[in-house]
C-alpha cells in the first residue's frame, strides 16, 4: 500500500505530463506545419521576369505597392523594367533596388515605336539619363526592319551601349538583329519576344550564329507549348542554348498587368516540362547572371 499522497501526488504528476505533452504535441504541429507551408510556397521556381514595362497608363490603376503585390504573388523575385515615359521604371526602382533592375526606354514625348530611330535628339536624351550608372540596358525598342538597324541614330545608340557595357533590349525579327551585329559586333542583345513570330529553328541559328545574343520569350508560351504540351523543336532549343533564355510577360498595357500571374504561370507550365537545371537556368539564373550582378544601391 502506499502512501495515499503518494498516488494524490502521482495523478498530479500525470494531469501534468497531459497537459505538457498536449502542448507539445501543438506546437510539433505548428513546427510541423510551418515548413510545409513555407515549402509550397519556394517549391516554385523563383523567376526573374525580364519584360517589365511600368509605362504611365498604369500609374493610377496599379500604384507601385499593388504591382510588387503582383511580383509577390506570382513568384517573381526580379524584373528588368522599362517604361513610356522612363519615370515609371524610377518609380518602381525607388522602392527596391534589388528586385528592379532598370533598362532605359527611349520613348517619350513624340518619340515612339516608330520614329525613335530616325530621331537626332534621342541620344543626348539616353546620354544624359545614362549618366545614372544604374541602366543595365536600353530598350525596349521597336525595328521593323533592316535599314531601321543602320540609321545614324541606331548606329550612335548601339556605340553607346558597347561604351557603357549594357545590351539593347530589341523587338525585332531576325534581320534587324543581324544588322545591328553587322554594325556593332560587341553589342550584347536581349531579343525581346525570341523575334515575336520566328520559328524555334531561326531563333537556334541565331543563337548558334551571335555568342552575344540572348533571348525572352514574352507572348511564346502559346508557341512554346500548344495546348499547354512543350513542343519537341522549343525543347531542343531549350536543352542546347540552356544558357541563353530568359521569361518575360511585357506588361505594355495594363490588361497585361491585370493577368500578370496567370502570365508568369503560362511560362511556368513549360518550365516545369524541362529538366529542373533547365529550367532554373531560364526561369532566373540567366538573367539574374546577365543583368543581375551589378544592380547596386545607388
Ligand atoms: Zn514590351
Amino acid at each position: 500500500m502506499g502512501n495515499p499522497n503518494d498516488s494524490q501526488m502521482h495523478s498530479i504528476d500525470n494531469r501534468e505530463f497531459a497537459i505538457f505533452w498536449r502542448c507539445m504535441v501543438s506546437v510539433l504541429a505548428i513546427v510541423v506545419a510551418l515548413p510545409t507551408s513555407a515549402i509550397a510556397a519556394d517549391d516554385r521556381l523563383p523567376i526573374f521576369d525580364t519584360h517589365v514595362h511600368y509605362s504611365s497608363q498604369a500609374w493610377t490603376v496599379y500604384d507601385a505597392d499593388a504591382v510588387f503585390k503582383k511580383l509577390d504573388a506570382a513568384g517573381v523575385d526580379r524584373a528588368l523594367v522599362s517604361s513610356t515615359p522612363d519615370d515609371g521604371t524610377l518609380i518602381l526602382r525607388r522602392r527596391d533596388v534589388r528586385r528592379v533592375v532598370p533598362v532605359l526606354r527611349p520613348y517619350h514625348g513624340d518619340l515612339h515605336a516608330g520614329n525613335w530611330y530616325r530621331s537626332p535628339e534621342i541620344v543626348a536624351y539616353l546620354e544624359g539619363r545614362l549618366k545614372n550608372g544604374f541602366y543595365r540596358g536600353i530598350g525596349e525598342f521597336h525595328l521593323f526592319d533592316d535599314d531601321d538597324a543602320r540609321t545614324p541614330t541606331m548606329r550612335r545608340v548601339a556605340a553607346l551601349a558597347v561604351a557603357h557595357n549594357i545590351a539593347l533590349h530589341v523587338h525585332s525579327g531576325a534581320g534587324p538583329i543581324a544588322a545591328l551585329f553587322d554594325v556593332e559586333p560587341n553589342l550584347k542583345i536581349l531579343w525581346a519576344h525570341a523575334g515575336m513570330v520566328e520559328p524555334a529553328d531561326v531563333v537556334a541559328n541565331m543563337l548558334d550564329r551571335y555568342a552575344r545574343l540572348t533571348a525572352e520569350v514574352a507572348f511564346r508560351a502559346g508557341d512554346i507549348a500548344p495546348g499547354g504540351k512543350l513542343g519537341p523543336s522549343w525543347r531542343r532549343l531549350f536543352i542546347r542554348h540552356t544558357d541563353r533564355f530568359m521569361i518575360g510577360t511585357d506588361t505594355y498595357i495594363n490588361d497585361r498587368w491585370d493577368v500578370y500571374g496567370s502570365l508568369i504561370n503560362e511560362h511556368r507550365n513549360w518550365l516545369d516540362q524541362l529538366p529542373r537545371e533547365t529550367a532554373e537556368a531560364i526561369a532566373f539564373g540567366n538573367a539574374d547572371r546577365v543583368f543581375g550582378a551589378e544592380a547596386t544601391s545607388q
